[in-house]
C-alpha cells in the first residue's frame, strides 16, 4: 500500500540521500500533528528511540528503571546499555501492561524511570503509573511500538509520558523495513534530544542560525534514518488510516468469530478495557495452558496457518538474569507468556482466511472446564 516506491525513486534521482530532507520533515510533521508533541524525531528503530529516551532521562550506572518482563528485549536492553538496572515488574491481566501495584512495590531510592509497553496497542493504566511517577519524581518512557495509531480516551499512545517510542520495523503496522520515531513530550528535553540524535552536536541549532558554528556539545548517536528510508515511510504514513482500518476490520472479524469459543471456555479473547482504542496491530488469544497453546501452533501450522507466540519473559532470559533484577513473583507474566497465541493479521486478510484460522483454532482448543482464565 502507498506510493513509497515512487518517493524512493524521487530521492534516488535527486542524489540527496542523507537524512533530514523533505521526506523526513513530512514524516516528523505528520507524527507531530497526531501526537501534539513539541518534537518528533525519526530514528533508525524503536530500539534507537528507547536508547535516546533513557539518555534524556539521564539513566546511568547505579540507577534503576522499571520495565515489564513481558515485552520486547529492546525495552530492557536500552536501560542496561546505560549501566542502569532494568527492574522487572509484573503486568496486569486486564491490559497485559505494567501493573501500577507491582511497580509501586518495585520502586527504590535508585529508581529513575518507568517504561511501560502498551501491549497490542492496549494502553496501560497510565493514570496509575503517572501518579507513581509524580510521587517518586520518575520519568515515564512509553514503548508504543504496538500502538502507533492507538489511543487512550482520544490521547494517542506515545504522547502520554515524557517520551514515546515507535517502531516502523518490518512487522509493524506502518513500516519502512527498519525505522522508528521518538516523541519528546517535555519542552525541557527538546534541545538535548536534538543534540543526542545528531552525534552529540548542535548542528540543528546551527542550521536554524542560532549558533555561528556547530560543535561537539554532548554524548550522542547517529540517530536518524537516511532519506530513502524516510521517503518509503512517508508513502506508508500517507495511507496509514487505510492500513489501520483494514487491520481493525480483521481484528473485529476474529473477535466476533471467537466469541462463542470464549463463552464455551475454550480460550480467552483480548480484553479491551474502557477508553482503549486499538490499531489492529496484534490479535491474540489465551489458551488454557502451555501444552494447549503449543498444540494449537502445531496444528495450525499443519493447516498452513502461521500462528506465533511471544514474548519469552525477560526476567528469566540470559541477559535479564545478567543485567536485571526481578521485583516480586511475576505470576501474570509467566502465566500469559505460556498461554498466549498470536493469530495472523494484516490488511487484506480475507474473511475466508479468518474463517480458516478460527476453524483450525476452535478445532484444536478442546474445552477444559474452568481452565481458561476469566
Ligand atoms: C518491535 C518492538 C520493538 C523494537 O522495535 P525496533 O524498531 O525493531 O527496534 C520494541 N518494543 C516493542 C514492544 C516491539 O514490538
Amino acid at each position: 500500500m502507498g506510493r513509497g516506491a515512487e518517493y524512493v525513486a524521487d530521492v534516488a534521482a535527486s542524489g540527496l540521500l542523507g537524512g533530514g530532507g523533505r521526506y523526513t520533515a513530512l514524516c516528523a510533521e505528520r507524527l507531530g500533528e497526531r501526537l501534539g508533541s513539541p518534537l518528533v524525531l525519526l530514528t533508525p528503530s524503536c530500539s534507537a528511540a528507547l536508547e535516546l529516551s533513557v539518555l534524556l532521562a539521564e539513566l546511568g550506572p547505579g540507577d534503576e528503571a522499571i520495565v515489564p518482563s513481558f515485552t520486547h528485549p529492546a525495552t530492557a536492553a536500552a536501560v542496561a546499555k546505560t549501566g542502569a538496572i532494568p527492574v522487572f515488574a509484573d503486568i496486569a491481566p486486564e491490559t497485559l501492561g505494567l501493573d501500577p501495584s507491582t511497580v509501586a512495590a518495585a520502586v527504590t531510592d535508585r529508581t529513575r524511570a518507568i517504561m511501560p509497553t502498551h501491549y497490542a496497542g492496549v494502553a496501560c493504566d497510565m493514570a496509575g503509573l503517572s501518579t507513581l511517577a509524580e510521587r517518586h519524581r520518575l520519568a515515564v518512557i512509553e514503548d508504543a511500538a504496538h500502538g502507533v495509531f492507538a489511543d487512550l480516551e482520544g490521547r494517542p499512545l506515545g504522547s502520554l509520558g515524557d517520551a514515546g517510542c515507535f517502531s516502523f520495523g518490518q512487522m509493524k503496522n506502518v513500516t519502512c523495513g527498519e525505522g522508528g520515531a521518538l516523541a519528546v513530550n517535555r519542552e525541557d528535553w527538546v534541545t538535548r534530544a536534538e543534540v543526542l540524535a545528531d552525534r552529540g552536536t548542535n548542528r540543528r541549532a546551527f542550521e536554524r542560525g542560532e549558533v555561528p558554528a556547530y560543535s561537539w556539545v554532548d554524548i550522542g548517536a547517529a540517530g536518524a534514518p537516511g532519506e530513502l528510508v524516510a521517503a518509503y515511510l512517508w508513502g506508508q504514513l500517507e495511507v496509514a488510516d487505510q492500513i489501520v482500518s483494514a487491520r481493525r476490520a480483521v481484528w473485529s472479524m476474529y473477535h466476533e468469530r471467537l466469541a462463542q469459543a470464549e463463552a464455551a471456555g475454550t480460550l480467552r479473547r483480548p480484553a479491551v478495557p474502557e477508553g482503549r482504542h486499538l490499531d489492529g496491530h496484534i490479535y491474540y488469544v489465551l489458551l488454557p495452558d502451555r501444552s494447549e497453546r503449543d498444540r494449537a501452533i502445531t496444528r495450525l501450522a499443519e493447516a498452513g496457518v502461521q500462528a506465533a507466540f511471544h514474548f519469552v519473559p525477560l526476567h528469566s532470559s540470559a541477559a535479564g538474569l545478567r543485567h536485571g533484577r526481578t521485583a516480586g513473583a511475576l505470576e501474570v507474566t509467566d502465566d500469559v507468556a505460556g498461554r498466549l497465541l498470536r493469530l495472523p493479521i494484516w490488511p487484506g486478510l480475507s474473511e475466508a482466511d479468518v474463517e480458516r484460522v478460527v476453524g483450525g483454532l476452535v478445532d484444536v482448543a478442546r474445552p477444559q472446564a474452568g481452565a481458561a482464565r476469566a
